[in-house]
C-alpha cells in the first residue's frame, strides 16, 4: 500500500495577510479522499479558524515551516513564495496558490533552480469548467465587498433614503467604474445599502450584468471587449470621450469605486486630479487598482490621502480584510483545483495533460514553463 500524500499548509507571512489557504470543511474532505493534512500552528488564527478546529477536523498541527515541509508533497499558499520560503521548500514539492508570475521572477527562478513545481491561481484559465477553482473571482468578490464597506466607514453621508422625524435624507450616489467581478459585487453591495448605483465598463455586455443589479449603466459609444472576455486598452480618442463622461458622473457621486483593470498593463487612468477639483467635499474614492497604478491619478498604493476635501484610499489586499470568508472561499477553489492533481486512488497524476493544469503550471522540473515569464526571466539576446 502507498502511503498517503501530505498537503502542507504554511501560516502566511506576508504583513496584513489574515486570509489561510484551507479551512477546517476543505480538510475534511481533503482527509477522506486519503491525503493526509499538515497545519502549521495558527496559520488560521487571523482568519478565526483556531488549531483545536483544524485539529477536530482530521489536521495534524506542527509548530514550524521545518515539522511542516518534511516529506510534504504538496504545499497550498495564498501569497507567492519569497525567495527565502523558496529555498525552505524541498526540492519537487508542488506548490499550489498565487504566484504574482511578473512581480515575483527572483523567488520564480529559485523554485526553478530548485526544481519545485508552482501552479499559479492566476493563470488558471477563465473557463466554465474551472469556475469552481477560479480564485480570481473568488477573491475579487470579497474585494469588491469590502471596497464599499469601507466607502461607507469613511462617507459623512447615510447611503439609503431615510424618513425621519428630522427630515428627508437623500439616497448617497456611488458610482463603480469597472463592472468585471469586483464591480459587480461593489454594485450589489451598495445597493444593498440603499444607495442610488451608477456603473461605467468600457465592455458593452456588463450593462446588462449592471442593469440585472437594478444600477443605471453609463453608455458610451465604446465596446472595447478584447481576448477572453477582457478589456482591451483604448484608442487615444476613445480615451478623452471616455474622460468627459466618466467626468460628469464623478461630479455627482458621493462614493466612487474604481476596479478597472486590463490584464499585464498598468490601470488605465479614469479619475484625473483634474476631475478629482470638481467632486464634492467628503467624497470618497476607493481605487482597487491601486497596487496596479490606481484609476485615479492621485491614488497612493496603502495609503489614504485628501485631496480638495476628497478621501482617497489606495487600498492593498481588500480580500484579507474579510479573512473567515475570503480563506473559505479560496480553500474551496483549491480543493477543486487539487482534483485535477490527486487521482481518485489518493494518488498524486503521473503527468499535467490537463488544459488547466498546463495553463496553470508556472514552474516545472528545472523549467519555467510560462511563455511570458521565461521571456522575463531569460531574454533572448
Ligand atoms: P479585470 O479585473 O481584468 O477588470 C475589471 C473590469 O475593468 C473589467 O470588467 C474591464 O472590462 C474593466 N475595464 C478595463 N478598462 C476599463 C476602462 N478604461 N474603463 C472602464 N472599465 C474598464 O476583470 P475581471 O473582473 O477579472 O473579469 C473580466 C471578465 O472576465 C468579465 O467579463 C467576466 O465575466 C469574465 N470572467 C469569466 C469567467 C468564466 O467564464 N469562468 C470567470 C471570471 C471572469
Amino acid at each position: 500500500m502507498t502511503s498517503s500524500i501530505v498537503i502542507a499548509v504554511p501560516k502566511e507571512l506576508a504583513p496584513g495577510e489574515q486570509r489561510v489557504a484551507t479551512v477546517p470543511d476543505v480538510v475534511r474532505i481533503l482527509k477522506k479522499s486519503g491525503c493526509e493534512v499538515r497545519v502549521e500552528h495558527d496559520a488560521g488564527a487571523m482568519a478565526y479558524y483556531p488549531d483545536a478546529a483544524f485539529t477536530a477536523a482530521g489536521a495534524t498541527i506542527v509548530p514550524d515551516r521545518d515539522a511542516l515541509f518534511a516529506g510534504a508533497r504538496i504545499v497550498l499558499a495564498v501569497q507567492p513564495p519569497t525567495v527565502a520560503e523558496a529555498e525552505q521548500l524541498p526540492e519537487g514539492t508542488i506548490v499550489v496558490g498565487f504566484m504574482n508570475p511578473a512581480g515575483n521572477l527572483e523567488a520564480i527562478r529559485k523554485m526553478r533552480d530548485r526544481k519545485i513545481t508552482a501552479f499559479a491561481l492566476e493563470l488558471v484559465p477563465r473557463i466554465s469548467r474551472a469556475q469552481s477553482m477560479d480564485a480570481l473571482s473568488s477573491q475579487a468578490t470579497a474585494g469588491g465587498y469590502v471596497a464599499v464597506i469601507l466607502g461607507a466607514e469613511h462617507c459623512p453621508k447615510f447611503l439609503p433614503m431615510l424618513t425621519t422625524a428630522a427630515g428627508t435624507i437623500r439616497p448617497s450616489t456611488v458610482l463603480v467604474l469597472g463592472a468585471g467581478i469586483a464591480g459587480l459585487m461593489a454594485i450589489a453591495t451598495a445597493k444593498r445599502l440603499g444607495a442610488l448605483v451608477e456603473a461605467y465598463d468600457v465592455r458593452r455586455a456588463a450593462g446588462e450584468q449592471v442593469r440585472s443589479l437594478g444600477a443605471k449603466f453609463l453608455e458610451l459609444e465604446i465596446n472595447a471587449e478584447g481576448q477572453g472576455g477582457y478589456a482591451r486598452e483604448l484608442t487615444a480618442e476613445e480615451k478623452v470621450k471616455e474622460q468627459e463622461m466618466v467626468s460628469a458622473a464623478v461630479a455627482r457621486a458621493d462614493i466612487i469605486i474604481t476596479t478597472a483593470a486590463i490584464p499585464g498593463r498598468r490601470a488605465p487612468v479614469l479619475v484625473t486630479k483634474e476631475t478629482v477639483a470638481t467632486m464634492k467635499p467628503g467624497a470618497v474614492i476607493i481605487d482597487m487598482a491601486a497596487e496596479t497604478g490606481g484609476n485615479c491619478e492621485l491614488t497612493q498604493a496603502g495609503r489614504t490621502i485628501q485631496a480638495n476635501g476628497v478621501t482617497i484610499i489606495g487600498p492593498k489586499n481588500l480580500p484579507a480584510k474579510v479573512p473567515f470568508h475570503a480563506s473559505q472561499m479560496y480553500a474551496k477553489n483549491l480543493q477543486s483545483f487539487l482534483t485535477l492533481l490527486i487521482d481518485k486512488n489518493g494518488s498524486l497524476v503521473p503527468e499535467y495533460t490537463d488544459e488547466i493544469l498546463t495553463a496553470s503550471l508556472l514552474v516545472h522540473a528545472g523549467q519555467v514553463r510560462h511563455q511570458p515569464t521565461r521571456d522575463l526571466l531569460e531574454p533572448k539576446p
